[in-house]
């Protein structure tokens, strides 16, 4: 039972919204804590939070740069599903 509920979110729609908020810099300090402290405990939400941030840095390295990170998201990606 426990198991379960780390592995899915009753509310991943919300939990996501937050977390672009979080990781656009607009979320509100209750906001944060809500989230940080909702991701301990929730699985799918700690992921997504480690894969959007990873992108968001490859993402600003490679504006920086002007090139298209497309292939490095998949990396990416595809690395953080392989430890789901
Ligand atoms: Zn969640």
């Amino acid at each position: 039972m426990e198991n379960n509920e780390k592995t899915q979110c009753k509310d991943h729609a919300r939990c996501m919204e937050l977390l672009q908020l979080i990781l656009d810099g607009e979320a509100s300090e209750s906001e944060k804590e809500y989230y940080y402290a909702h991701m301990e405990k929730c699985m799918p939400c700690y992921k997504e939070h480690d894969l959007e941030s990873a992108i968001r840095r490859v993402l600003k390295t490679n504006i920086e740069k002007k090139e298209v990170p497309a292939d490095l998201i998949n990396c990416i990606k595809s690395k953080i599903k392989e430890t789901v």
